[in-house]
This record gives structure tokens, C-alpha cells and sequence, in this order.
């Protein structure tokens, strides 16, 4: 089945939910996408064919969502898996950063061993929103020798111009959002 053919009936396997977690909130909720067998292996599956020619070295999945398709795809992928984590969880020696949020501050942390030098990593989330954590996880990635190979995601909310953050790098995502 080609992508293009699958593209409408994935979407509607993504659940909309009004004023979560906030008032004002459009949320995109995967749940209902991840519980359907056919969509979860055509979402990892097309992510996979995305990726299959592009000499990814590791998957690197934040913290929480990308732990739910980022291991699926390198699995497919054959390459390992390497965990962006919310702070002070991880044992080993860490690095991290620092990144803004509508209001304040927060950070992500990585074990400093994950990346060997000039490997080449696929960051992977599930929704590209306005693009500040997957930028700031490019730069820890950076900060370890690694490089970004690309920046993969299952749902992009276009309105949000997430991908202006990532300028320069190579960004994907399966399926878009206008509103
Ligand atoms: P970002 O604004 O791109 O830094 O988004 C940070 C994280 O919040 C992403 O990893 C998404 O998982 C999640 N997120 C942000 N906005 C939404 C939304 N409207 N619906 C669902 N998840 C969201």
C-alpha cells in the first residue's frame, strides 16, 4: 500500500481533544492511533521506509512519546535505542539543556556514553508542535559529536511553524495538521 493512499484514514485514527491541557489546547491524542493494529505497524512501518536508505546509526526517542514509536522504529531500523530523558533519571554520568517554554524553563538529559562521535541520529517524537524540544535535543545530540541525521515524527502541527526552529536540518513527519 502506498503512503499516500493510508495518509486520511491514519488521521482520522488521531483523536482531537478540545482544551486539554489547558484552556485554548487543540491536543492531538495518539492513543486512539496506537491501539489500532493496522495504524500502529503502517506508522512504524512508513517511518521505517522513510529511513531505510539513510544510514541511521541510533534512534533517539524524548521522553514520553518517543518512547512509544522510537524503539518500534529502530527495531525495524536494526540500530539501537537511546532515551532523552525529563531530569534527574538517568544514573550515569549525564548531559543536558536547557530550554524555554511559554513560561519558565525546562530541561532534558541524556547519558553522556549514548552517542559515539559522528554517529548519525534520527530523532524521533510524536507530534512536532512549536519545535523548541526537538531543537533543544539537536543540540545535545551536537553537544555529544553526534550527528542530526534527521528529525522524524508522526504528526506535525503545520500552524505552529515548528520546522522554523529546525532549520537545517532534515525534517519528516507522516501526517499534517492544518488547525
Ligand atoms: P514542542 O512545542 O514542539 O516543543 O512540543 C513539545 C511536546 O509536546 C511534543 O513532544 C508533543 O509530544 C507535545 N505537544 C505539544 N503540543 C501538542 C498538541 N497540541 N497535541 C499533542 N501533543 C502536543
Amino acid at each position: 500500500m502506498s503512503e499516500l493512499a493510508v495518509v486520511p484514514d491514519l488521521k482520522k485514527l488521531i483523536r482531537a481533544v478540545p482544551d486539554f491541557p489547558k484552556p485554548g489546547i487543540l491536543f492531538y491524542d495518539i492513543t486512539t492511533l496506537l491501539k489500532d493494529k493496522t495504524g500502529l505497524k503502517i506508522v512504524i512501518d512508513a517511518l521505517a521506509d522513510h529511513y531505510r536508505n539513510s544510514a541511521i546509526d541510533v534512534v533517539l526517542g524524548i521522553e514520553a512519546r518517543g518512547f512509544i514509536f522510537g524503539p518500534a522504529l529502530a527495531y525495524a531500523l536494526g540500530t539501537g535505542f537511546v532515551p532523552v530523558r525529563k531530569p534527574k533519571k538517568l544514573p550515569a554520568e549525564i548531559v543536558s539543556v536547557e530550554y524555554q517554554l511559554e513560561y519558565g524553563f525546562d530541561s532534558l538529559e541524556i547519558h553522556k556514553d549514548a552517542i559515539e562521535k559522528g554517529q548519525r541520529v534520527l530523532i524521533v517524537d510524536d507530534v512536532l508542535a512549536t519545535g523548541g524540544t526537538a531543537a533543544a535535543v539537536a543540540k545535545l545530540v551536537e553537544k555529544l559529536g553526534g550527528r542530526v541525521a534527521g528529525l522524524g515524527f508522526v504528526l506535525e502541527l503545520l500552524f505552529l511553524n515548528g520546522r522554523a526552529k529546525l532549520a537545517g536540518h532534515d525534517v519528516y513527519s507522516l501526517l499534517q495538521f492544518e488547525k
